[in-house]
């Protein structure tokens, strides 16, 4: 058991977005009696590369009081509105497929039958992209204005969720000097020791200049420095290499390639990985992410410049990193959140999306539990934490079982196993229709899951993953009074 009940101290060590957006949380979980310091080091810095939110983001920001205009304005975010693969299927430059953040109450989704969306099986059924029954996607294609953007979401002439694209240096700021107007304490120091008691509960920060910083509850928010995690308390690290190749990115920043910020975040296959490019107010947020395997850092500068056409100056060194995450994030009194947690390659952009999961569920055990936490419930908080995780692999892992084969690269992804989870979906959605059903073990004790089915069937779709003759018995299924709505619903497309 572990009883949070009367503690006065809270640190957060780290000061980028997972430190910062935790701190938040906490100051409105726990009374004003309380302290929260957030410690964390300028010299060590923060990573931002050009990010993109999920599906999450704009209630995570309510969640902390933080008002949606006054954020856009400062931290110059852009809409996201979803994603947009180059290259997966033939490696030309003009094969696209979209995965935009559909609403799940959207007009082909509000419909369900039997488990599965008659809508989406008769646009599968007639090899429709499903993007044709979206409102507002056009505006997508059409690269429309932030302006017209911001006013069709307000006039909700769109079926698309919103999220938004940011640069992760301003978000720290902006969310840091909102926690310093809320009573949140800051400290400037690099910590090079952590002390624990008999129980393995830490005790206090030791910094660069020998001050102790003690406290009763730890945030480790370290980013990929993971100063405590898997160190100082134990955590069994999960790797996903064996089914995710990439382990090297390379930003950059590039000019807009066209007229507005693109209201989808671009992911560019290259020839041993891809580029994602988020575009944000002034420049777009850019980099190589590729597998060490199969090219060299030089090689990959070089292939940017080659597909670009013109120079670029790489923003930091390559990152390195092993795709994967740790089993246990709340160990004792150490809950560990963002970069310093896990992470994989951006391609769906899920780092900061999974940390307000974990921050909203922490929350929940919390309130939940009156602050006396019982072992089984960090169990089962570390279990859902873990299943979030193995959703973010087997969806990844779809997003390569693409028809590419014209490099080493491809030819070794093409060999690399699929995840027993996808394995499975897979076999299903070769002879019926993708469903709800197909995704519900990723929502266990309290967690909503971060993709609804309708995200996998854009990317399956997409990729060319579901035959067309797999829906047709769902389709048959229908009773004969409801058949003519999926007859009008077809006829009502815009193809
Ligand atoms: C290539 C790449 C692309 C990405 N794209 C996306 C995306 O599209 N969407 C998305 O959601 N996420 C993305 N991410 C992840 C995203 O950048 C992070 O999830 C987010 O910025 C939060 O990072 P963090 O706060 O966990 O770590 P960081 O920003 O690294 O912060 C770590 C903090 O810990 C402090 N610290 C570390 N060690 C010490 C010490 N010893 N003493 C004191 N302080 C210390 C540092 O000073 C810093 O303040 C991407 C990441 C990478 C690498």
């Amino acid at each position: 058991m572990l009883s949070l009940k009367g503690i006065k101290r809270v640190v957060v060590l780290g000061g980028g977005t997972a430190g910062w957006y935790t701190a938040l949380s906490l100051r409105k979980l726990f009374s004003a009696n309380v302290e929260i310091r957030v410690v964390e080091s300028t010299e060590i810095g923060i990573v931002g590369v050009g990010e993109g939110g999920l599906l999450n983001f704009q209630a995570a920001l309510h969640s902390v009081d933080i008002d949606f205009n006054e954020f856009v304005r400062e931290t110059n975010a852009t809409f996201k509105w979803g994603f947009c693969y180059e290259g997966w299927r033939t490696g030309e430059r003009d094969d696209k497929y979209y995965h935009p953040f559909a609403s799940a109450t959207g007009s082909a989704s509000k419909w369900e039958e039997m488990g599965h969306y008659p809508l989406f099986s008769a646009m599968i059924n007639n090899s429709i992209p499903l993007t044709s029954y979206l409102k507002g996607f056009d505006l997508i294609v059409n690269n429309a204005s932030q302006e017209e953007a911001r006013n069709a979401l307000n006039n909700q002439a769109v079926d698309i969720i919103n999220s938004f694209h940011f640069d992760s240096y301003k978000i720290a700021k902006y969310l840091k000097k909102i926690a310093l107007s809320r009573n949140i304490i800051h400290q400037d120091v690099i910590v090079e020791h952590v002390e624990t008691d008999d129980k393995g509960h830490v005790t206090a920060l030791i910094t660069e200049e020998k001050e102790k910083i003690e406290l009763d509850f730890l945030v480790d928010a370290t980013g990929l420095a993971r100063k405590v995690i898997g160190k100082v308390v134990p955590s069994e690290w999960y790797s996903f290499k064996d089914y995710l190749l990439l382990d090297r990115a390379l930003p950059f920043y590039m000019p807009h390639p066209l007229k507005n910020p693109y209201l989808v975040s671009r992911a560019i296959a290259m020839k041993s990985g891809w580029m994602w490019q988020i575009p944000l107010v002034d420049r777009v947020g850019a980099g190589y992410v590729y597998s060490s395997k199969h090219i060299s850092d030089d090689d990959a500068l070089q292939e940017i410049k080659d597909y670009l056409g013109y120079e670029i100056t790489p923003q930091q060194n390559v990152i390195k990193f092993e795709p994967g995450c740790y089993r246990q994030v709340w160990v004792g009194n150490v809950l560990t959140v963002g970069l310093a947690s896990g992470f994989v390659e951006p391609l769906e952009a899920t780092s900061i999306g999974q940390m307000i999961e974990v921050v909203r569920n922490f929350t929940r055990v919390l309130v939940a539990s009156q602050g006396v936490v019982s072992d089984n419930a960090i169990r089962e908080f570390n279990e859902s934490n873990f299943v979030s995780w193995m959703e973010i692999l087997d969806f990844l892992r779809m997003h390569y079982d693409c028809p590419r084969r014209d490099t080493e690269f491809w030819q070794d992804v093409a060999k690399t196993p699929l995840t027993e989870n996808y394995r499975a979906f897979k076999e299903c959605i070769q002879v019926r229709a993708p469903r709800l059903l197909d995704v519900e073990s990723y929502l266990l004790y309290g967690r909503r899951g971060m993709f609804h089915v309708v995200n996998w069937m854009f990317v399956a779709v997409g990729l060319g993953l579901i035959p067309p003759n797999a829906v047709v018995n769902d389709l048959l299924a229908i009773a004969p009074e409801k058949k003519q709505a999926v007859v009008d619903f077809l006829n009502s497309l815009n193809r």
